[in-house]
């Protein structure tokens, strides 16, 4: 199969905390690869901007190291690496002073699409706007992208949208989660709205539960004094799995079109049910050989922020009253996975005996490692001996299946910030929607926090706390073995 890479329009992308990690490790890098794919055109120039002070020539070389560090040796000709860096200069301006602007104003040109990536701190996504606006910078036709975190209450995000509105439109702000990016998140869609094997079966009479989890090996690493001030609701379970859920659980949207599909998002969203306290597991990792507890990684030894959070949601609509959707997500577990697994009901009646055991249909979409899908289907196990039943996988690894094609699969980034100049805002959160997850959010939260509850620790490399396997045995269910 061959690729298909359609060239963007030529644009001015200015990246405001262009020497931030964010920037080199993922923006800068996944342009590259758009680049080498072809997909830029000659007019595409890319502006770093920050308070320190670089020329051009000081901004290509600290980029081409980035790039030496995080793209693969095989994936990157120094000479592609020195003709994109020519694309790249460097504009010293300060997001909360007066330094810059002007000379930003007179870079950028009238017949190019405008886009300004904030990949700066949160605090200072008001000061951008209002000085992208106040200096004139940026045309009424400007597109912006906002990082997470997009506020930590309901309250600062609506103030956070109502400072971006003061200077832009909704349909020019594009507020990245980047989960939305990666391709198995959008194959979600492409299964469940390409075929017509799925759809009549995705509602609460054949579809039994939902695990979505997404789990990782690492701690909190150097960003603890961050994290700690958030914990695992905030940083992933309002924003990434609340987006997963919503793709998983939404009605079909009239089309594939922005607003068509971030309506039905927020209907799930409105659909979700209070969350009661029994329904919740909190946890935080203990130490282990060679591995810093979770207090002592964030340097707070009476820390009540949750590393780990597994919880039962319940959607209250017509589709799915009565199947629950159980999300778990964790730092220092023992496998990096994520994944969205749908355990359909079994059949209403077995004509085999008791022998031939109890079986479900099992749908696994995996985001990673090794993205792909996974159905398994009951088959009788062959041999003589009777009518016994076995459960395979009818496995599709994407890069078994589509070979060459699936290794240049752009990362979730390098699709997003295409997708910005493209104009396209369907992978991309709606003010509404996000104030939505935020309200649903806000009440679980304060709930714990005014009791002053304590997360149970759970050891380091483990499945996260022992209660996290209670929520779902008290229901009859078990949760998928954490490994890769
Ligand atoms: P970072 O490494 O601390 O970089 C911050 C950047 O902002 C630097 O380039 C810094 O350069 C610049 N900056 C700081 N103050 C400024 C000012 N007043 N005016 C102009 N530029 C200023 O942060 P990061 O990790 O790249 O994160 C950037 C954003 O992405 C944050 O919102 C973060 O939450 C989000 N994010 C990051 C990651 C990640 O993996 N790193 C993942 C998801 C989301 P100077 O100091 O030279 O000004």
């Amino acid at each position: 199969m061959v690729s298909r890479v359609i060239p963007v329009e030529p644009f001015d992308l200015v990246i405001f905390g262009g020497t931030g990690d964010l920037a080199r490790r993922k923006i800068l890098p996944g342009l590259f690869r758009r680049f080498t794919s072809g997909q830029m055109p000659e007019g595409a120039r890319i502006i770093g901007a920050a308070r320190s002070d670089h020329d051009d020539a000081e901004y290509r070389a600290t980029i081409t190291e980035a790039i030496e560090e995080f793209v693969p040796k095989d994936r990157r000709d120094p000479a592609e690496v020195a003709a994109f860096v020519e694309r790249l200069s460097y504009i010293k301006v300060d997001a909360t002073g007066e330094d810059g602007w002007k000379k930003l104003a007179k870079a950028m040109r009238d017949d190019a699409v405008q886009a300004f990536y904030f990949s700066v701190g949160p605090s200072l996504f008001g000061a951008l706007a209002e000085r992208l606006h106040l200096h004139k910078v940026a045309r009424p036709d400007a597109r912006i992208v906002v990082e997470k975190p997009f506020g930590r209450d309901l309250a600062s995000a609506k103030e956070l949208n109502a400072t971006l509105a003061a200077h832009f439109d909704e349909h020019q702000i594009y507020r990245i989660d980047h989960y939305l990016g990666k391709e198995t998140v959008q194959n979600l869609m492409a299964v469940r709205f390409g075929n017509v094997l799925f759809e009549p079966l995705w509602n609460a009479q054949y579809v039994d539960h939902v695990q979505i989890t997404v789990a990782e090996e690492v701690g909190v690493g150097g960003r603890g004094t961050y994290y700690d001030k958030s914990g695992a609701m905030r940083d992933m379970v309002q924003n990434h799995l609340m987006q997963l859920l919503c793709l998983t659980a939404m009605e079909p949207p009239t089309r594939f079109e922005p607003d068509a599909v971030r309506d039905e998002k927020l209907k799930v969203i409105r659909a979700l049910d209070p969350v009661p306290r029994s329904n919740i597991v909190r946890g935080q990792y203990s130490s282990a050989p060679r591995i810093k507890s979770y207090a002592d990684d964030v340097e707070n030894p009476d820390s009540r922020t949750e590393s780990f959070i597994a919880m039962r949601v319940d959607i209250s609509n017509w589709r799915w009253k009565g199947t629950p959707f159980y999300l778990r997500t964790g730092k220092r577990l023992k496998a990096r996975m994520s994944e969205i697994v749908i355990h359909f009901k079994e059949v209403p009646y077995s004509i085999f005996d008791e022998d031939a055991g109890r079986h479900a249909n099992v749908l696994t979409i995996r985001l990673q490692p090794d993205e792909g899908m996974d159905l398994r289907v009951t088959i009788k196990e062959p041999g003589p001996g009777g009518m016994r039943l076995v459960d395979v996988p009818l496995d599709m690894t994407f890069a078994d299946a589509l070979g060459e094609q699936a290794a240049d699969v752009p990362d979730a980034y390098e699709r997003l910030i295409m997708d910005v100049i493209r104009g396209n805002q369907t992978l991309f959160m709606r003010g509404d929607e996000v104030e939505a997850a935020w309200a649903w959010t806000d009440p679980i939260i304060s709930a714990w926090t005014d009791r002053g509850d304590r997360p149970l620790a759970y050891d380091a490399g483990s499945s996260g706390p022992a209660d996290a396997l209670m929520l779902l045995h008290r229901d009859g269910r078990r949760w998928r073995e954490l490994a890769t």
